[in-house]
């Protein structure tokens, strides 16, 4: 609305000098390997302690030049949100629920003693830069222009306190269909060794951190044969938490729809309450509780657990056909996609193409 256009008025826009030529662009959309292509400008806005968020620009992508005392290289305070503009057949331009990435970064920029982006100005920087390369939005079928803001401390001081200056950034990276060739159900491994996150830790902030933490184990999966890791929580080793990137449901055999409760350890997704959402909307009995790891693995024995699924903006809705860790190895339901978890992705995805009604009112045209 208004908001959002006057402070996108504000955004002082330097094209490249050195602009894709078309045909490039075009073959770099059509075969994206996922975060290596990106648009040809950069929306970005920097802050300083004592004149707050200042400079909203959007200019040429590039590098960025560090001092290499630069705070976030030594103390990793840094930030971030994973978002997609969606290409509607009539050729305008959405996003999905854009206030609640905005106010997640803001609890993520609390937890990091980062300064609050208004939500505003988030959602004005994403729709800045997605007007100035509109044309990298993909248009084949669950292709999408995948937008990343961050935010870092950019100050160039070793002491360990909150920087003073901080810059706020999002790019652009065309994205093709997470799943080409048709969803196929995941395979994962019930770690017990590590954690992502801990009680007071920074498990709810989409934080750098817990990325990092997150690779050894994955990679130790990967080597099992595993394609993702869930976590369990890190005070007792009982209750099941989340992936390194996606939120977990189980679908149970009454037809009740249950994902792990907000521990504050937790990474509180989009795609999990708009799925919470859909899922009440269909007369679902839904559930937000704490899920004991032996209780999912008996449940898949006797058929108490039908269904499991993974969600996030990336991969929207991933069916787990197979959950294992050291003293079990089980297969969900038959192994293949379960019915709601198929029916809830592409109603999701419907809604997110234009395909279906915004009853809900989620879309912000940008
Ligand atoms: N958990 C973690 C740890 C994540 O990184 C993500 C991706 N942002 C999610 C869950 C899913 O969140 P969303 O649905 O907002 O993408």
């Amino acid at each position: 609305p208004g908001g959002i256009e006057e402070i996108v008025s504000l955004f002082t826009v330097t094209p490249t000098d050195t602009p894709t030529p078309p045909a490039e662009r075009a073959e770099k959309i059509a075969r994206p390997r996922f975060g290596t292509v990106f648009s040809d400008h950069m929306a970005r806005i920097s802050w300083r302690r004592e004149e707050g968020w200042i400079h909203r620009r959007v200019e040429k992508y590039g590098p960025l030049q560090l001092d290499p005392a630069t705070a976030v290289l030594h103390y990793a305070q840094e930030i971030f949100e994973g978002m997609k503009a969606y290409a509607h057949a009539d050729g305008s331009v959405w996003t999905f629920r854009p206030e609640e990435n905005a106010a997640r970064l803001a609890r993520s920029a609390h937890r990091m003693a980062l300064p609050a982006l208004p939500v505003d100005d988030f959602v004005a920087a994403c729709a800045a830069l997605v007007r100035v390369d509109s044309e990298w939005v993909p248009t084949a079928e669950d292709s999408s222009l995948y937008l990343r803001p961050f935010m870092f401390a950019s100050e160039a001081f070793l002491g360990v306190r909150p920087a003073d200056e901080v810059e706020f950034l999002v790019i652009a990276s065309p994205s093709g269909a997470y799943f080409a060739g048709g969803v196929k159900p995941v395979s994962i491994w019930v770690d017990s060794e590590y954690h992502r996150a801990g009680p007071g830790g920074t498990g709810s902030a989409k934080f750098g951190g817990n990325y990092a933490a997150s690779l050894l184990p994955q990679s130790q999966a990967a080597a099992k044969g595993f394609d993702q890791v869930c976590f369990l929580d890190g005070a007792t080793n009982t209750y099941l938490e989340e992936l390194g990137g996606m939120n977990v449901f189980l679908v149970m055999d009454d037809g009740s729809v249950h994902t792990p409760e907000l521990t504050g350890s937790i990474l509180e997704g989009v795609t999990r309450s708009s799925i919470l959402r859909l899922a009440a909307d269909r007369g679902r009995e839904v559930v937000e509780r704490r899920i004991p790891l032996t209780e999912v693995v008996e449940g898949l024995a006797s058929g108490r657990v039908t269904e499991a699924f993974a969600c996030g903006t990336a991969a929207v809705v991933t069916p787990v056909g197979r959950l294992a860790g050291d003293t079990f190895d089980s297969t969900v339901g038959d192994g293949q996609p379960g019915e709601l978890t198929m029916a809830i992705r592409a109603e999701l995805t419907d809604i997110q193409y234009g395909r279906a009604a915004d009853r809900h009112g989620w879309m912000r045209r940008l």
